[in-house]
């Protein structure tokens, strides 16, 4: 599996959106409460991190053991929606 960034729990309920602005990729999703970022669209630019004002945004080798929850959710989110269905909750900035 590739590297990607990860948003982390201070996200939630927060939702300021500025990293979106930034990801050249626009794999940004809107979870509810919360931003994902999409595994396998992420390039790892790393734009995003620099714009996150939470420290919300890390690689996903440097997650924290106790953020363990965020980064199983940005794999569990993606599981079985359709293109479609992910198209209605993409971000882009
Ligand atoms: S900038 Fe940070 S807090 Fe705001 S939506 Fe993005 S990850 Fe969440
Ligand atoms: S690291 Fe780059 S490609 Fe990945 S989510 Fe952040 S801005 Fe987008």
């Amino acid at each position: 599996m590739s590297d990607f960034n990860v948003v982390l729990s201070p996200c939630v309920g927060v939702k300021a959106a500025a990293c979106v602005t930034v990801c050249p990729c626009d794999c940004f999703y809107d979870a509810g409460d919360r931003l994902v970022i999409h595994p396998e669209e992420c390039i790892i630019c790393g734009l995003c991190e620099t714009q996150c004002p939470m420290l919300a945004i890390v690689p996903n080798e440097e997650v924290p053991k106790e953020e363990q929850a965020s980064l199983d959710f940005a794999h569990s989110f993606f599981k079985g929606k359709t293109r479609e269905e992910l198209d209605q909750l993409n971000v882009t900035g």
